[in-house]
């Protein structure tokens, strides 16, 4: 046997299982790979019954024999799976198992559970599912005993030893006064009798809500010989007064002398609970333990009909955390639902009797006001929401900054129906988000034609690049040391034929989605690295021109013999070019992205991380790639004159070091700010201060200057 399963076998196996077709591909790899993998030798116990437990497993390969009560009841092989009922009920082990051979399990911890299954209906349903089929095998050996049995007609003195190994409760009765005679240790346990109290207990003592006149017209089909089993569902109670739900089996025994009733029971409580956990899962999301969409718009219909009636207004307040995949991408998905389940608190704590909050999906959060006389009312709200989300979060140790965008649209104003109140603020809220996050925006209708603008946009980048609309605009970065230009930052700008310069903040997100951003992506640099070599020829002594690469363009295979070919073809050396990217390019495809990045490292050519600081900061994952620059985000810089920021700054430039990195400002616009930064130790600015971005004429020139 090999060390440990391959992925590909995990994989191929998960695949195979019903319980896990609910899942993508994507999460189904992060399931396998996180999930740790376990070998148990012939005979070795995995947990025994009444272990806490807080893990469910796959077999992998080998068997397990699941034992209660010293009886073996179901054996579980490859592709199987068992212990599901302790991660859903935090209840302890119901069984013992045994390794029956040398047997390897997946391990899958509650957590991980909760991350990729919780939130599903589908998920549990088939759990309930599978639950209720080992019930009804288990209730079919036992039916095979009592027809063995009953060719033997020693019911009353074999059966004890039958129903006493079974993991359902049993109970024999007399078919006239109804008494008990005999009864397994699972229902005496159950029940709270003593095997010697059950003499004096009738049938109607455990099933209170049932009349001997009920039973009779029950079981008539059994005394009838119609039948040879009734089923009936009910409520058992204890002897302590307390109840819970039931499934029997009746079934009528001739023992020659006199009929006997047997009652095969099982317990269903944990079916009836999932059951009802189903139920709430349609208007609970069980992550945060808010209520979700479905309840909201309900919520919202009833506000609104409450609304109209007194004359008042109602407010939506969308809300999507910014940059949350960034988060989720870099730190894991079980720190993405920490930090989800942590905002989803802050909300909590935040909320009136006069709001109702839930989660809207993803990383979306509602809340709805009522009872509101103003609009500005809720513009209040949305700045208190925002103030809200300053403090950082403390996700596993690290902190984690994230804000939030907030849409807002109003009854009457915006219309007077649930729906389209929810997508206008959806509009506004990303219209929050497209003027650069953390802020909140009311919904206006000129939004919508805003929208078809986008629209019109992506049809005219497709011309664009044949109609050389694109242009580059170079800004300096200096080195604080010595006060001189070391390079440039190449931006795009695009100078639309009726819209005049279009700011890429406005495009690049649409090449992105389009893939416009492939080529031009190659544009840029295939124009920047000329210009390189232009300025090289004319002897100017600059280190390097930045190009800005997106994530997309790292899904691409042939990036890097593309960037080669450019270099060869301009003729400029790999170390003239600098290519920054953002965290999010680190995170998406990781493993293919960090190949990329080594080829390109090893050719000379210079990384840097752009927007650094912007969402998180992670030592652990930076320093596992090739990297030249860390690039302070403009946000850092800002306010680096006030103590707390420039401490801030600190950390970053201290933490770059440790990281053999250079740090480069962006943003800087005042004197005071590049003082402050050049005595914490950054290495380059750039920024207003020294220039906007130029034209490449205009960069000529200021090159020319400081010569
Ligand atoms: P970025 O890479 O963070 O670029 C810096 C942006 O900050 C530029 O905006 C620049 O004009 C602006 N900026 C520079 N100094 C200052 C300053 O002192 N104060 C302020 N307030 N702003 C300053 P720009 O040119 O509009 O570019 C915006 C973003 O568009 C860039 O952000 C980058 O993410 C993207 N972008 C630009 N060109 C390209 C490109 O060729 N390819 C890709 N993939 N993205 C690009
Ligand atoms: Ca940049
Ligand atoms: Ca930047």
């Amino acid at each position: 046997m090999s060390a440990t399963t391959s992925l590909d076998q995990k994989l191929n196996l998960l695949k195979s299982m019903e319980v896990f077709k609910i899942l993508s591909d994507e999460n189904l790899e992060c399931l396998a790979n996180e999930c740790r993998e376990l070998v148990l030798n012939f005979g070795d116990d995995l947990f025994r019954e009444g272990d806490p437990g807080d893990a469910m497993y796959v077999v992998l390969s080998g068997e397990v024999s699941i034992k209660k009560e010293n009886t073996v009841v179901a054996l579980r092989g490859p592709g199987e799976y068992f212990g599901e009922m302790t991660v859903i009920e935090e209840k302890p082990r119901t069984a013992t198992v045994k390794a029956v051979q040398e047997t390897r399990l997946l391990e899958i911890l509650k957590d991980q559970f909760l991350t990729y299954f919780a939130s599903s209906p589908q998920m549990l349903m088939s759990l309930l599912k599978t639950g209720s089929e080992r019930s009804r095998e288990n209730l079919k050996v036992l039916d095979q005993g009592m027809q063995i049995l009953k060719a033997q007609k020693k019911i009353n003195s074999d059966l004890h030893h039958l129903i006493d190994d079974t993991t359902n409760e049993i109970y024999l009765f007399d078919s006239q006064g109804y008494h008990f005679v005999n009864i397994n240790s699972r229902a005496t346990r159950n029940l709270g009798y003593e095997k010697n109290e059950i003499a004096g207990v009738t049938l109607f003592d455990v099933i209170s809500n049932l009349t001997p006149e009920n039973f009779e017209d029950l079981v008539k089909p059994l005394r009838s010989e119609e039948a040879e089993e009734v089923t009936f569902n009910g409520l058992h109670q204890r002897k302590d007064g307390s109840t819970y739900p039931v499934e029997i089996h009746f079934k009528l025994h001739n023992d020659d002398s006199n009929l006997t009733f047997v009652g095969i029971v099982q317990d269903i409580s944990q079916i009836k609970e999932l059951e009802r956990e189903n139920i709430n899962l349609t208007f609970y999301d069980s992550l945060t333990g808010l209520p979700n969409k479905n309840w909201i718009i309900e919520e919202l219909n009833f506000a609104l009909a409450h609304a109209k009636k007194e004359n008042q207004s109602v407010g939506v307040l969308l809300m999507d955390l910014d940059n949350f995949k960034i988060i989720n991408d870099s730190m894991g998905l079980s720190a993405g639902d920490m930090l989800l389940k942590a905002a989803a608190d802050r909300l909590k704590d935040w909320t009136t009797s006069n709001s109702r909050l839930a989660r809207y999906g993803g990383d979306e959060f509602i809340i709805i006001l009522s009872g509101i006389s103003y609009e500005v009312q809720a513009a209040k709200a949305a700045f208190s929401l925002l103030k809200l989300f300053r403090e950082p979060f403390l996700i596993n140790g690290q902190q984690a900054i994230i804000s939030l965008s907030v849409g807002i649209s109003y009854y009457p104003m915006d219309g007077d129906d649930g729906v389209s109140l929810i997508k206008d603020a959806g509009t506004a809220m990303y219209n929050a988000k497209k003027e650069g996050k953390n802020q909140y925006c009311h919904y206006s209708s000129s939004m919508e034609v805003q929208a078809k603008e986008q629209l019109v946009l992506e049809g005219d980048l497709r011309r664009a690049l044949e109609q050389n609309e694109f242009v580059l605009y170079y800004q300096p970065k200096m080195a604080l040391l010595s006060d001189t230009i070391i390079g440039f930052e190449a931006l795009v700008r695009w100078n639309h034929p009726t819209r005049g310069w279009v700011s890429p903040l406005d495009f690049i997100p649409q090449a992105e989605k389009t893939g416009l951003i492939l080529p031009l992506g190659e544009w840029v640099l295939r124009t920047a690295c000329r210009q390189m070599k232009t300025w090289l020829d004319m002897g100017f002594t600059i280190q390097n021109t930045a190009v800005n690469l997106s994530a997309r363009q790292f899904g691409q295979s042939d990036l890097v013999p593309m960037i080669v070919g450019i270099i060869e073809e301009t003729g400029i050396y790999p170390e003239n070019l600098e290519l920054e990217i953002t965290e999010s390019v680190l995170m998406g495809d990781a493993e293919s992205a960090k190949l990329q990045l080594r080829q390109l490292c090893g050719i000379g050519i210079k990384l840097s991380i752009d927007d650094f600081g912007t969402g998180f900061s992670s030592l652990s994952y930076l320093k596992s790639f090739p990297l030249n620059n860390l690039k302070i985000d403009r946000t850092f810089v800002q306010d680096i004159t006030c103590e707390e920021d420039a401490s801030l700054a600190l950390t970053i430039v201290n933490m770059s070091k440790t990281l053999g990195l250079k740090t480069i400002a962006e943003g800087v616009e005042t004197e005071e700010q590049k003082e402050v930064l050049k005595s914490i130790g950054c290495d380059f600015i750039q920024g207003y201060l020294l220039s906007k971005p130029l034209p490449v004429e205009e960069a000529t020139k200021l090159l020319s200057a400081s010569r």
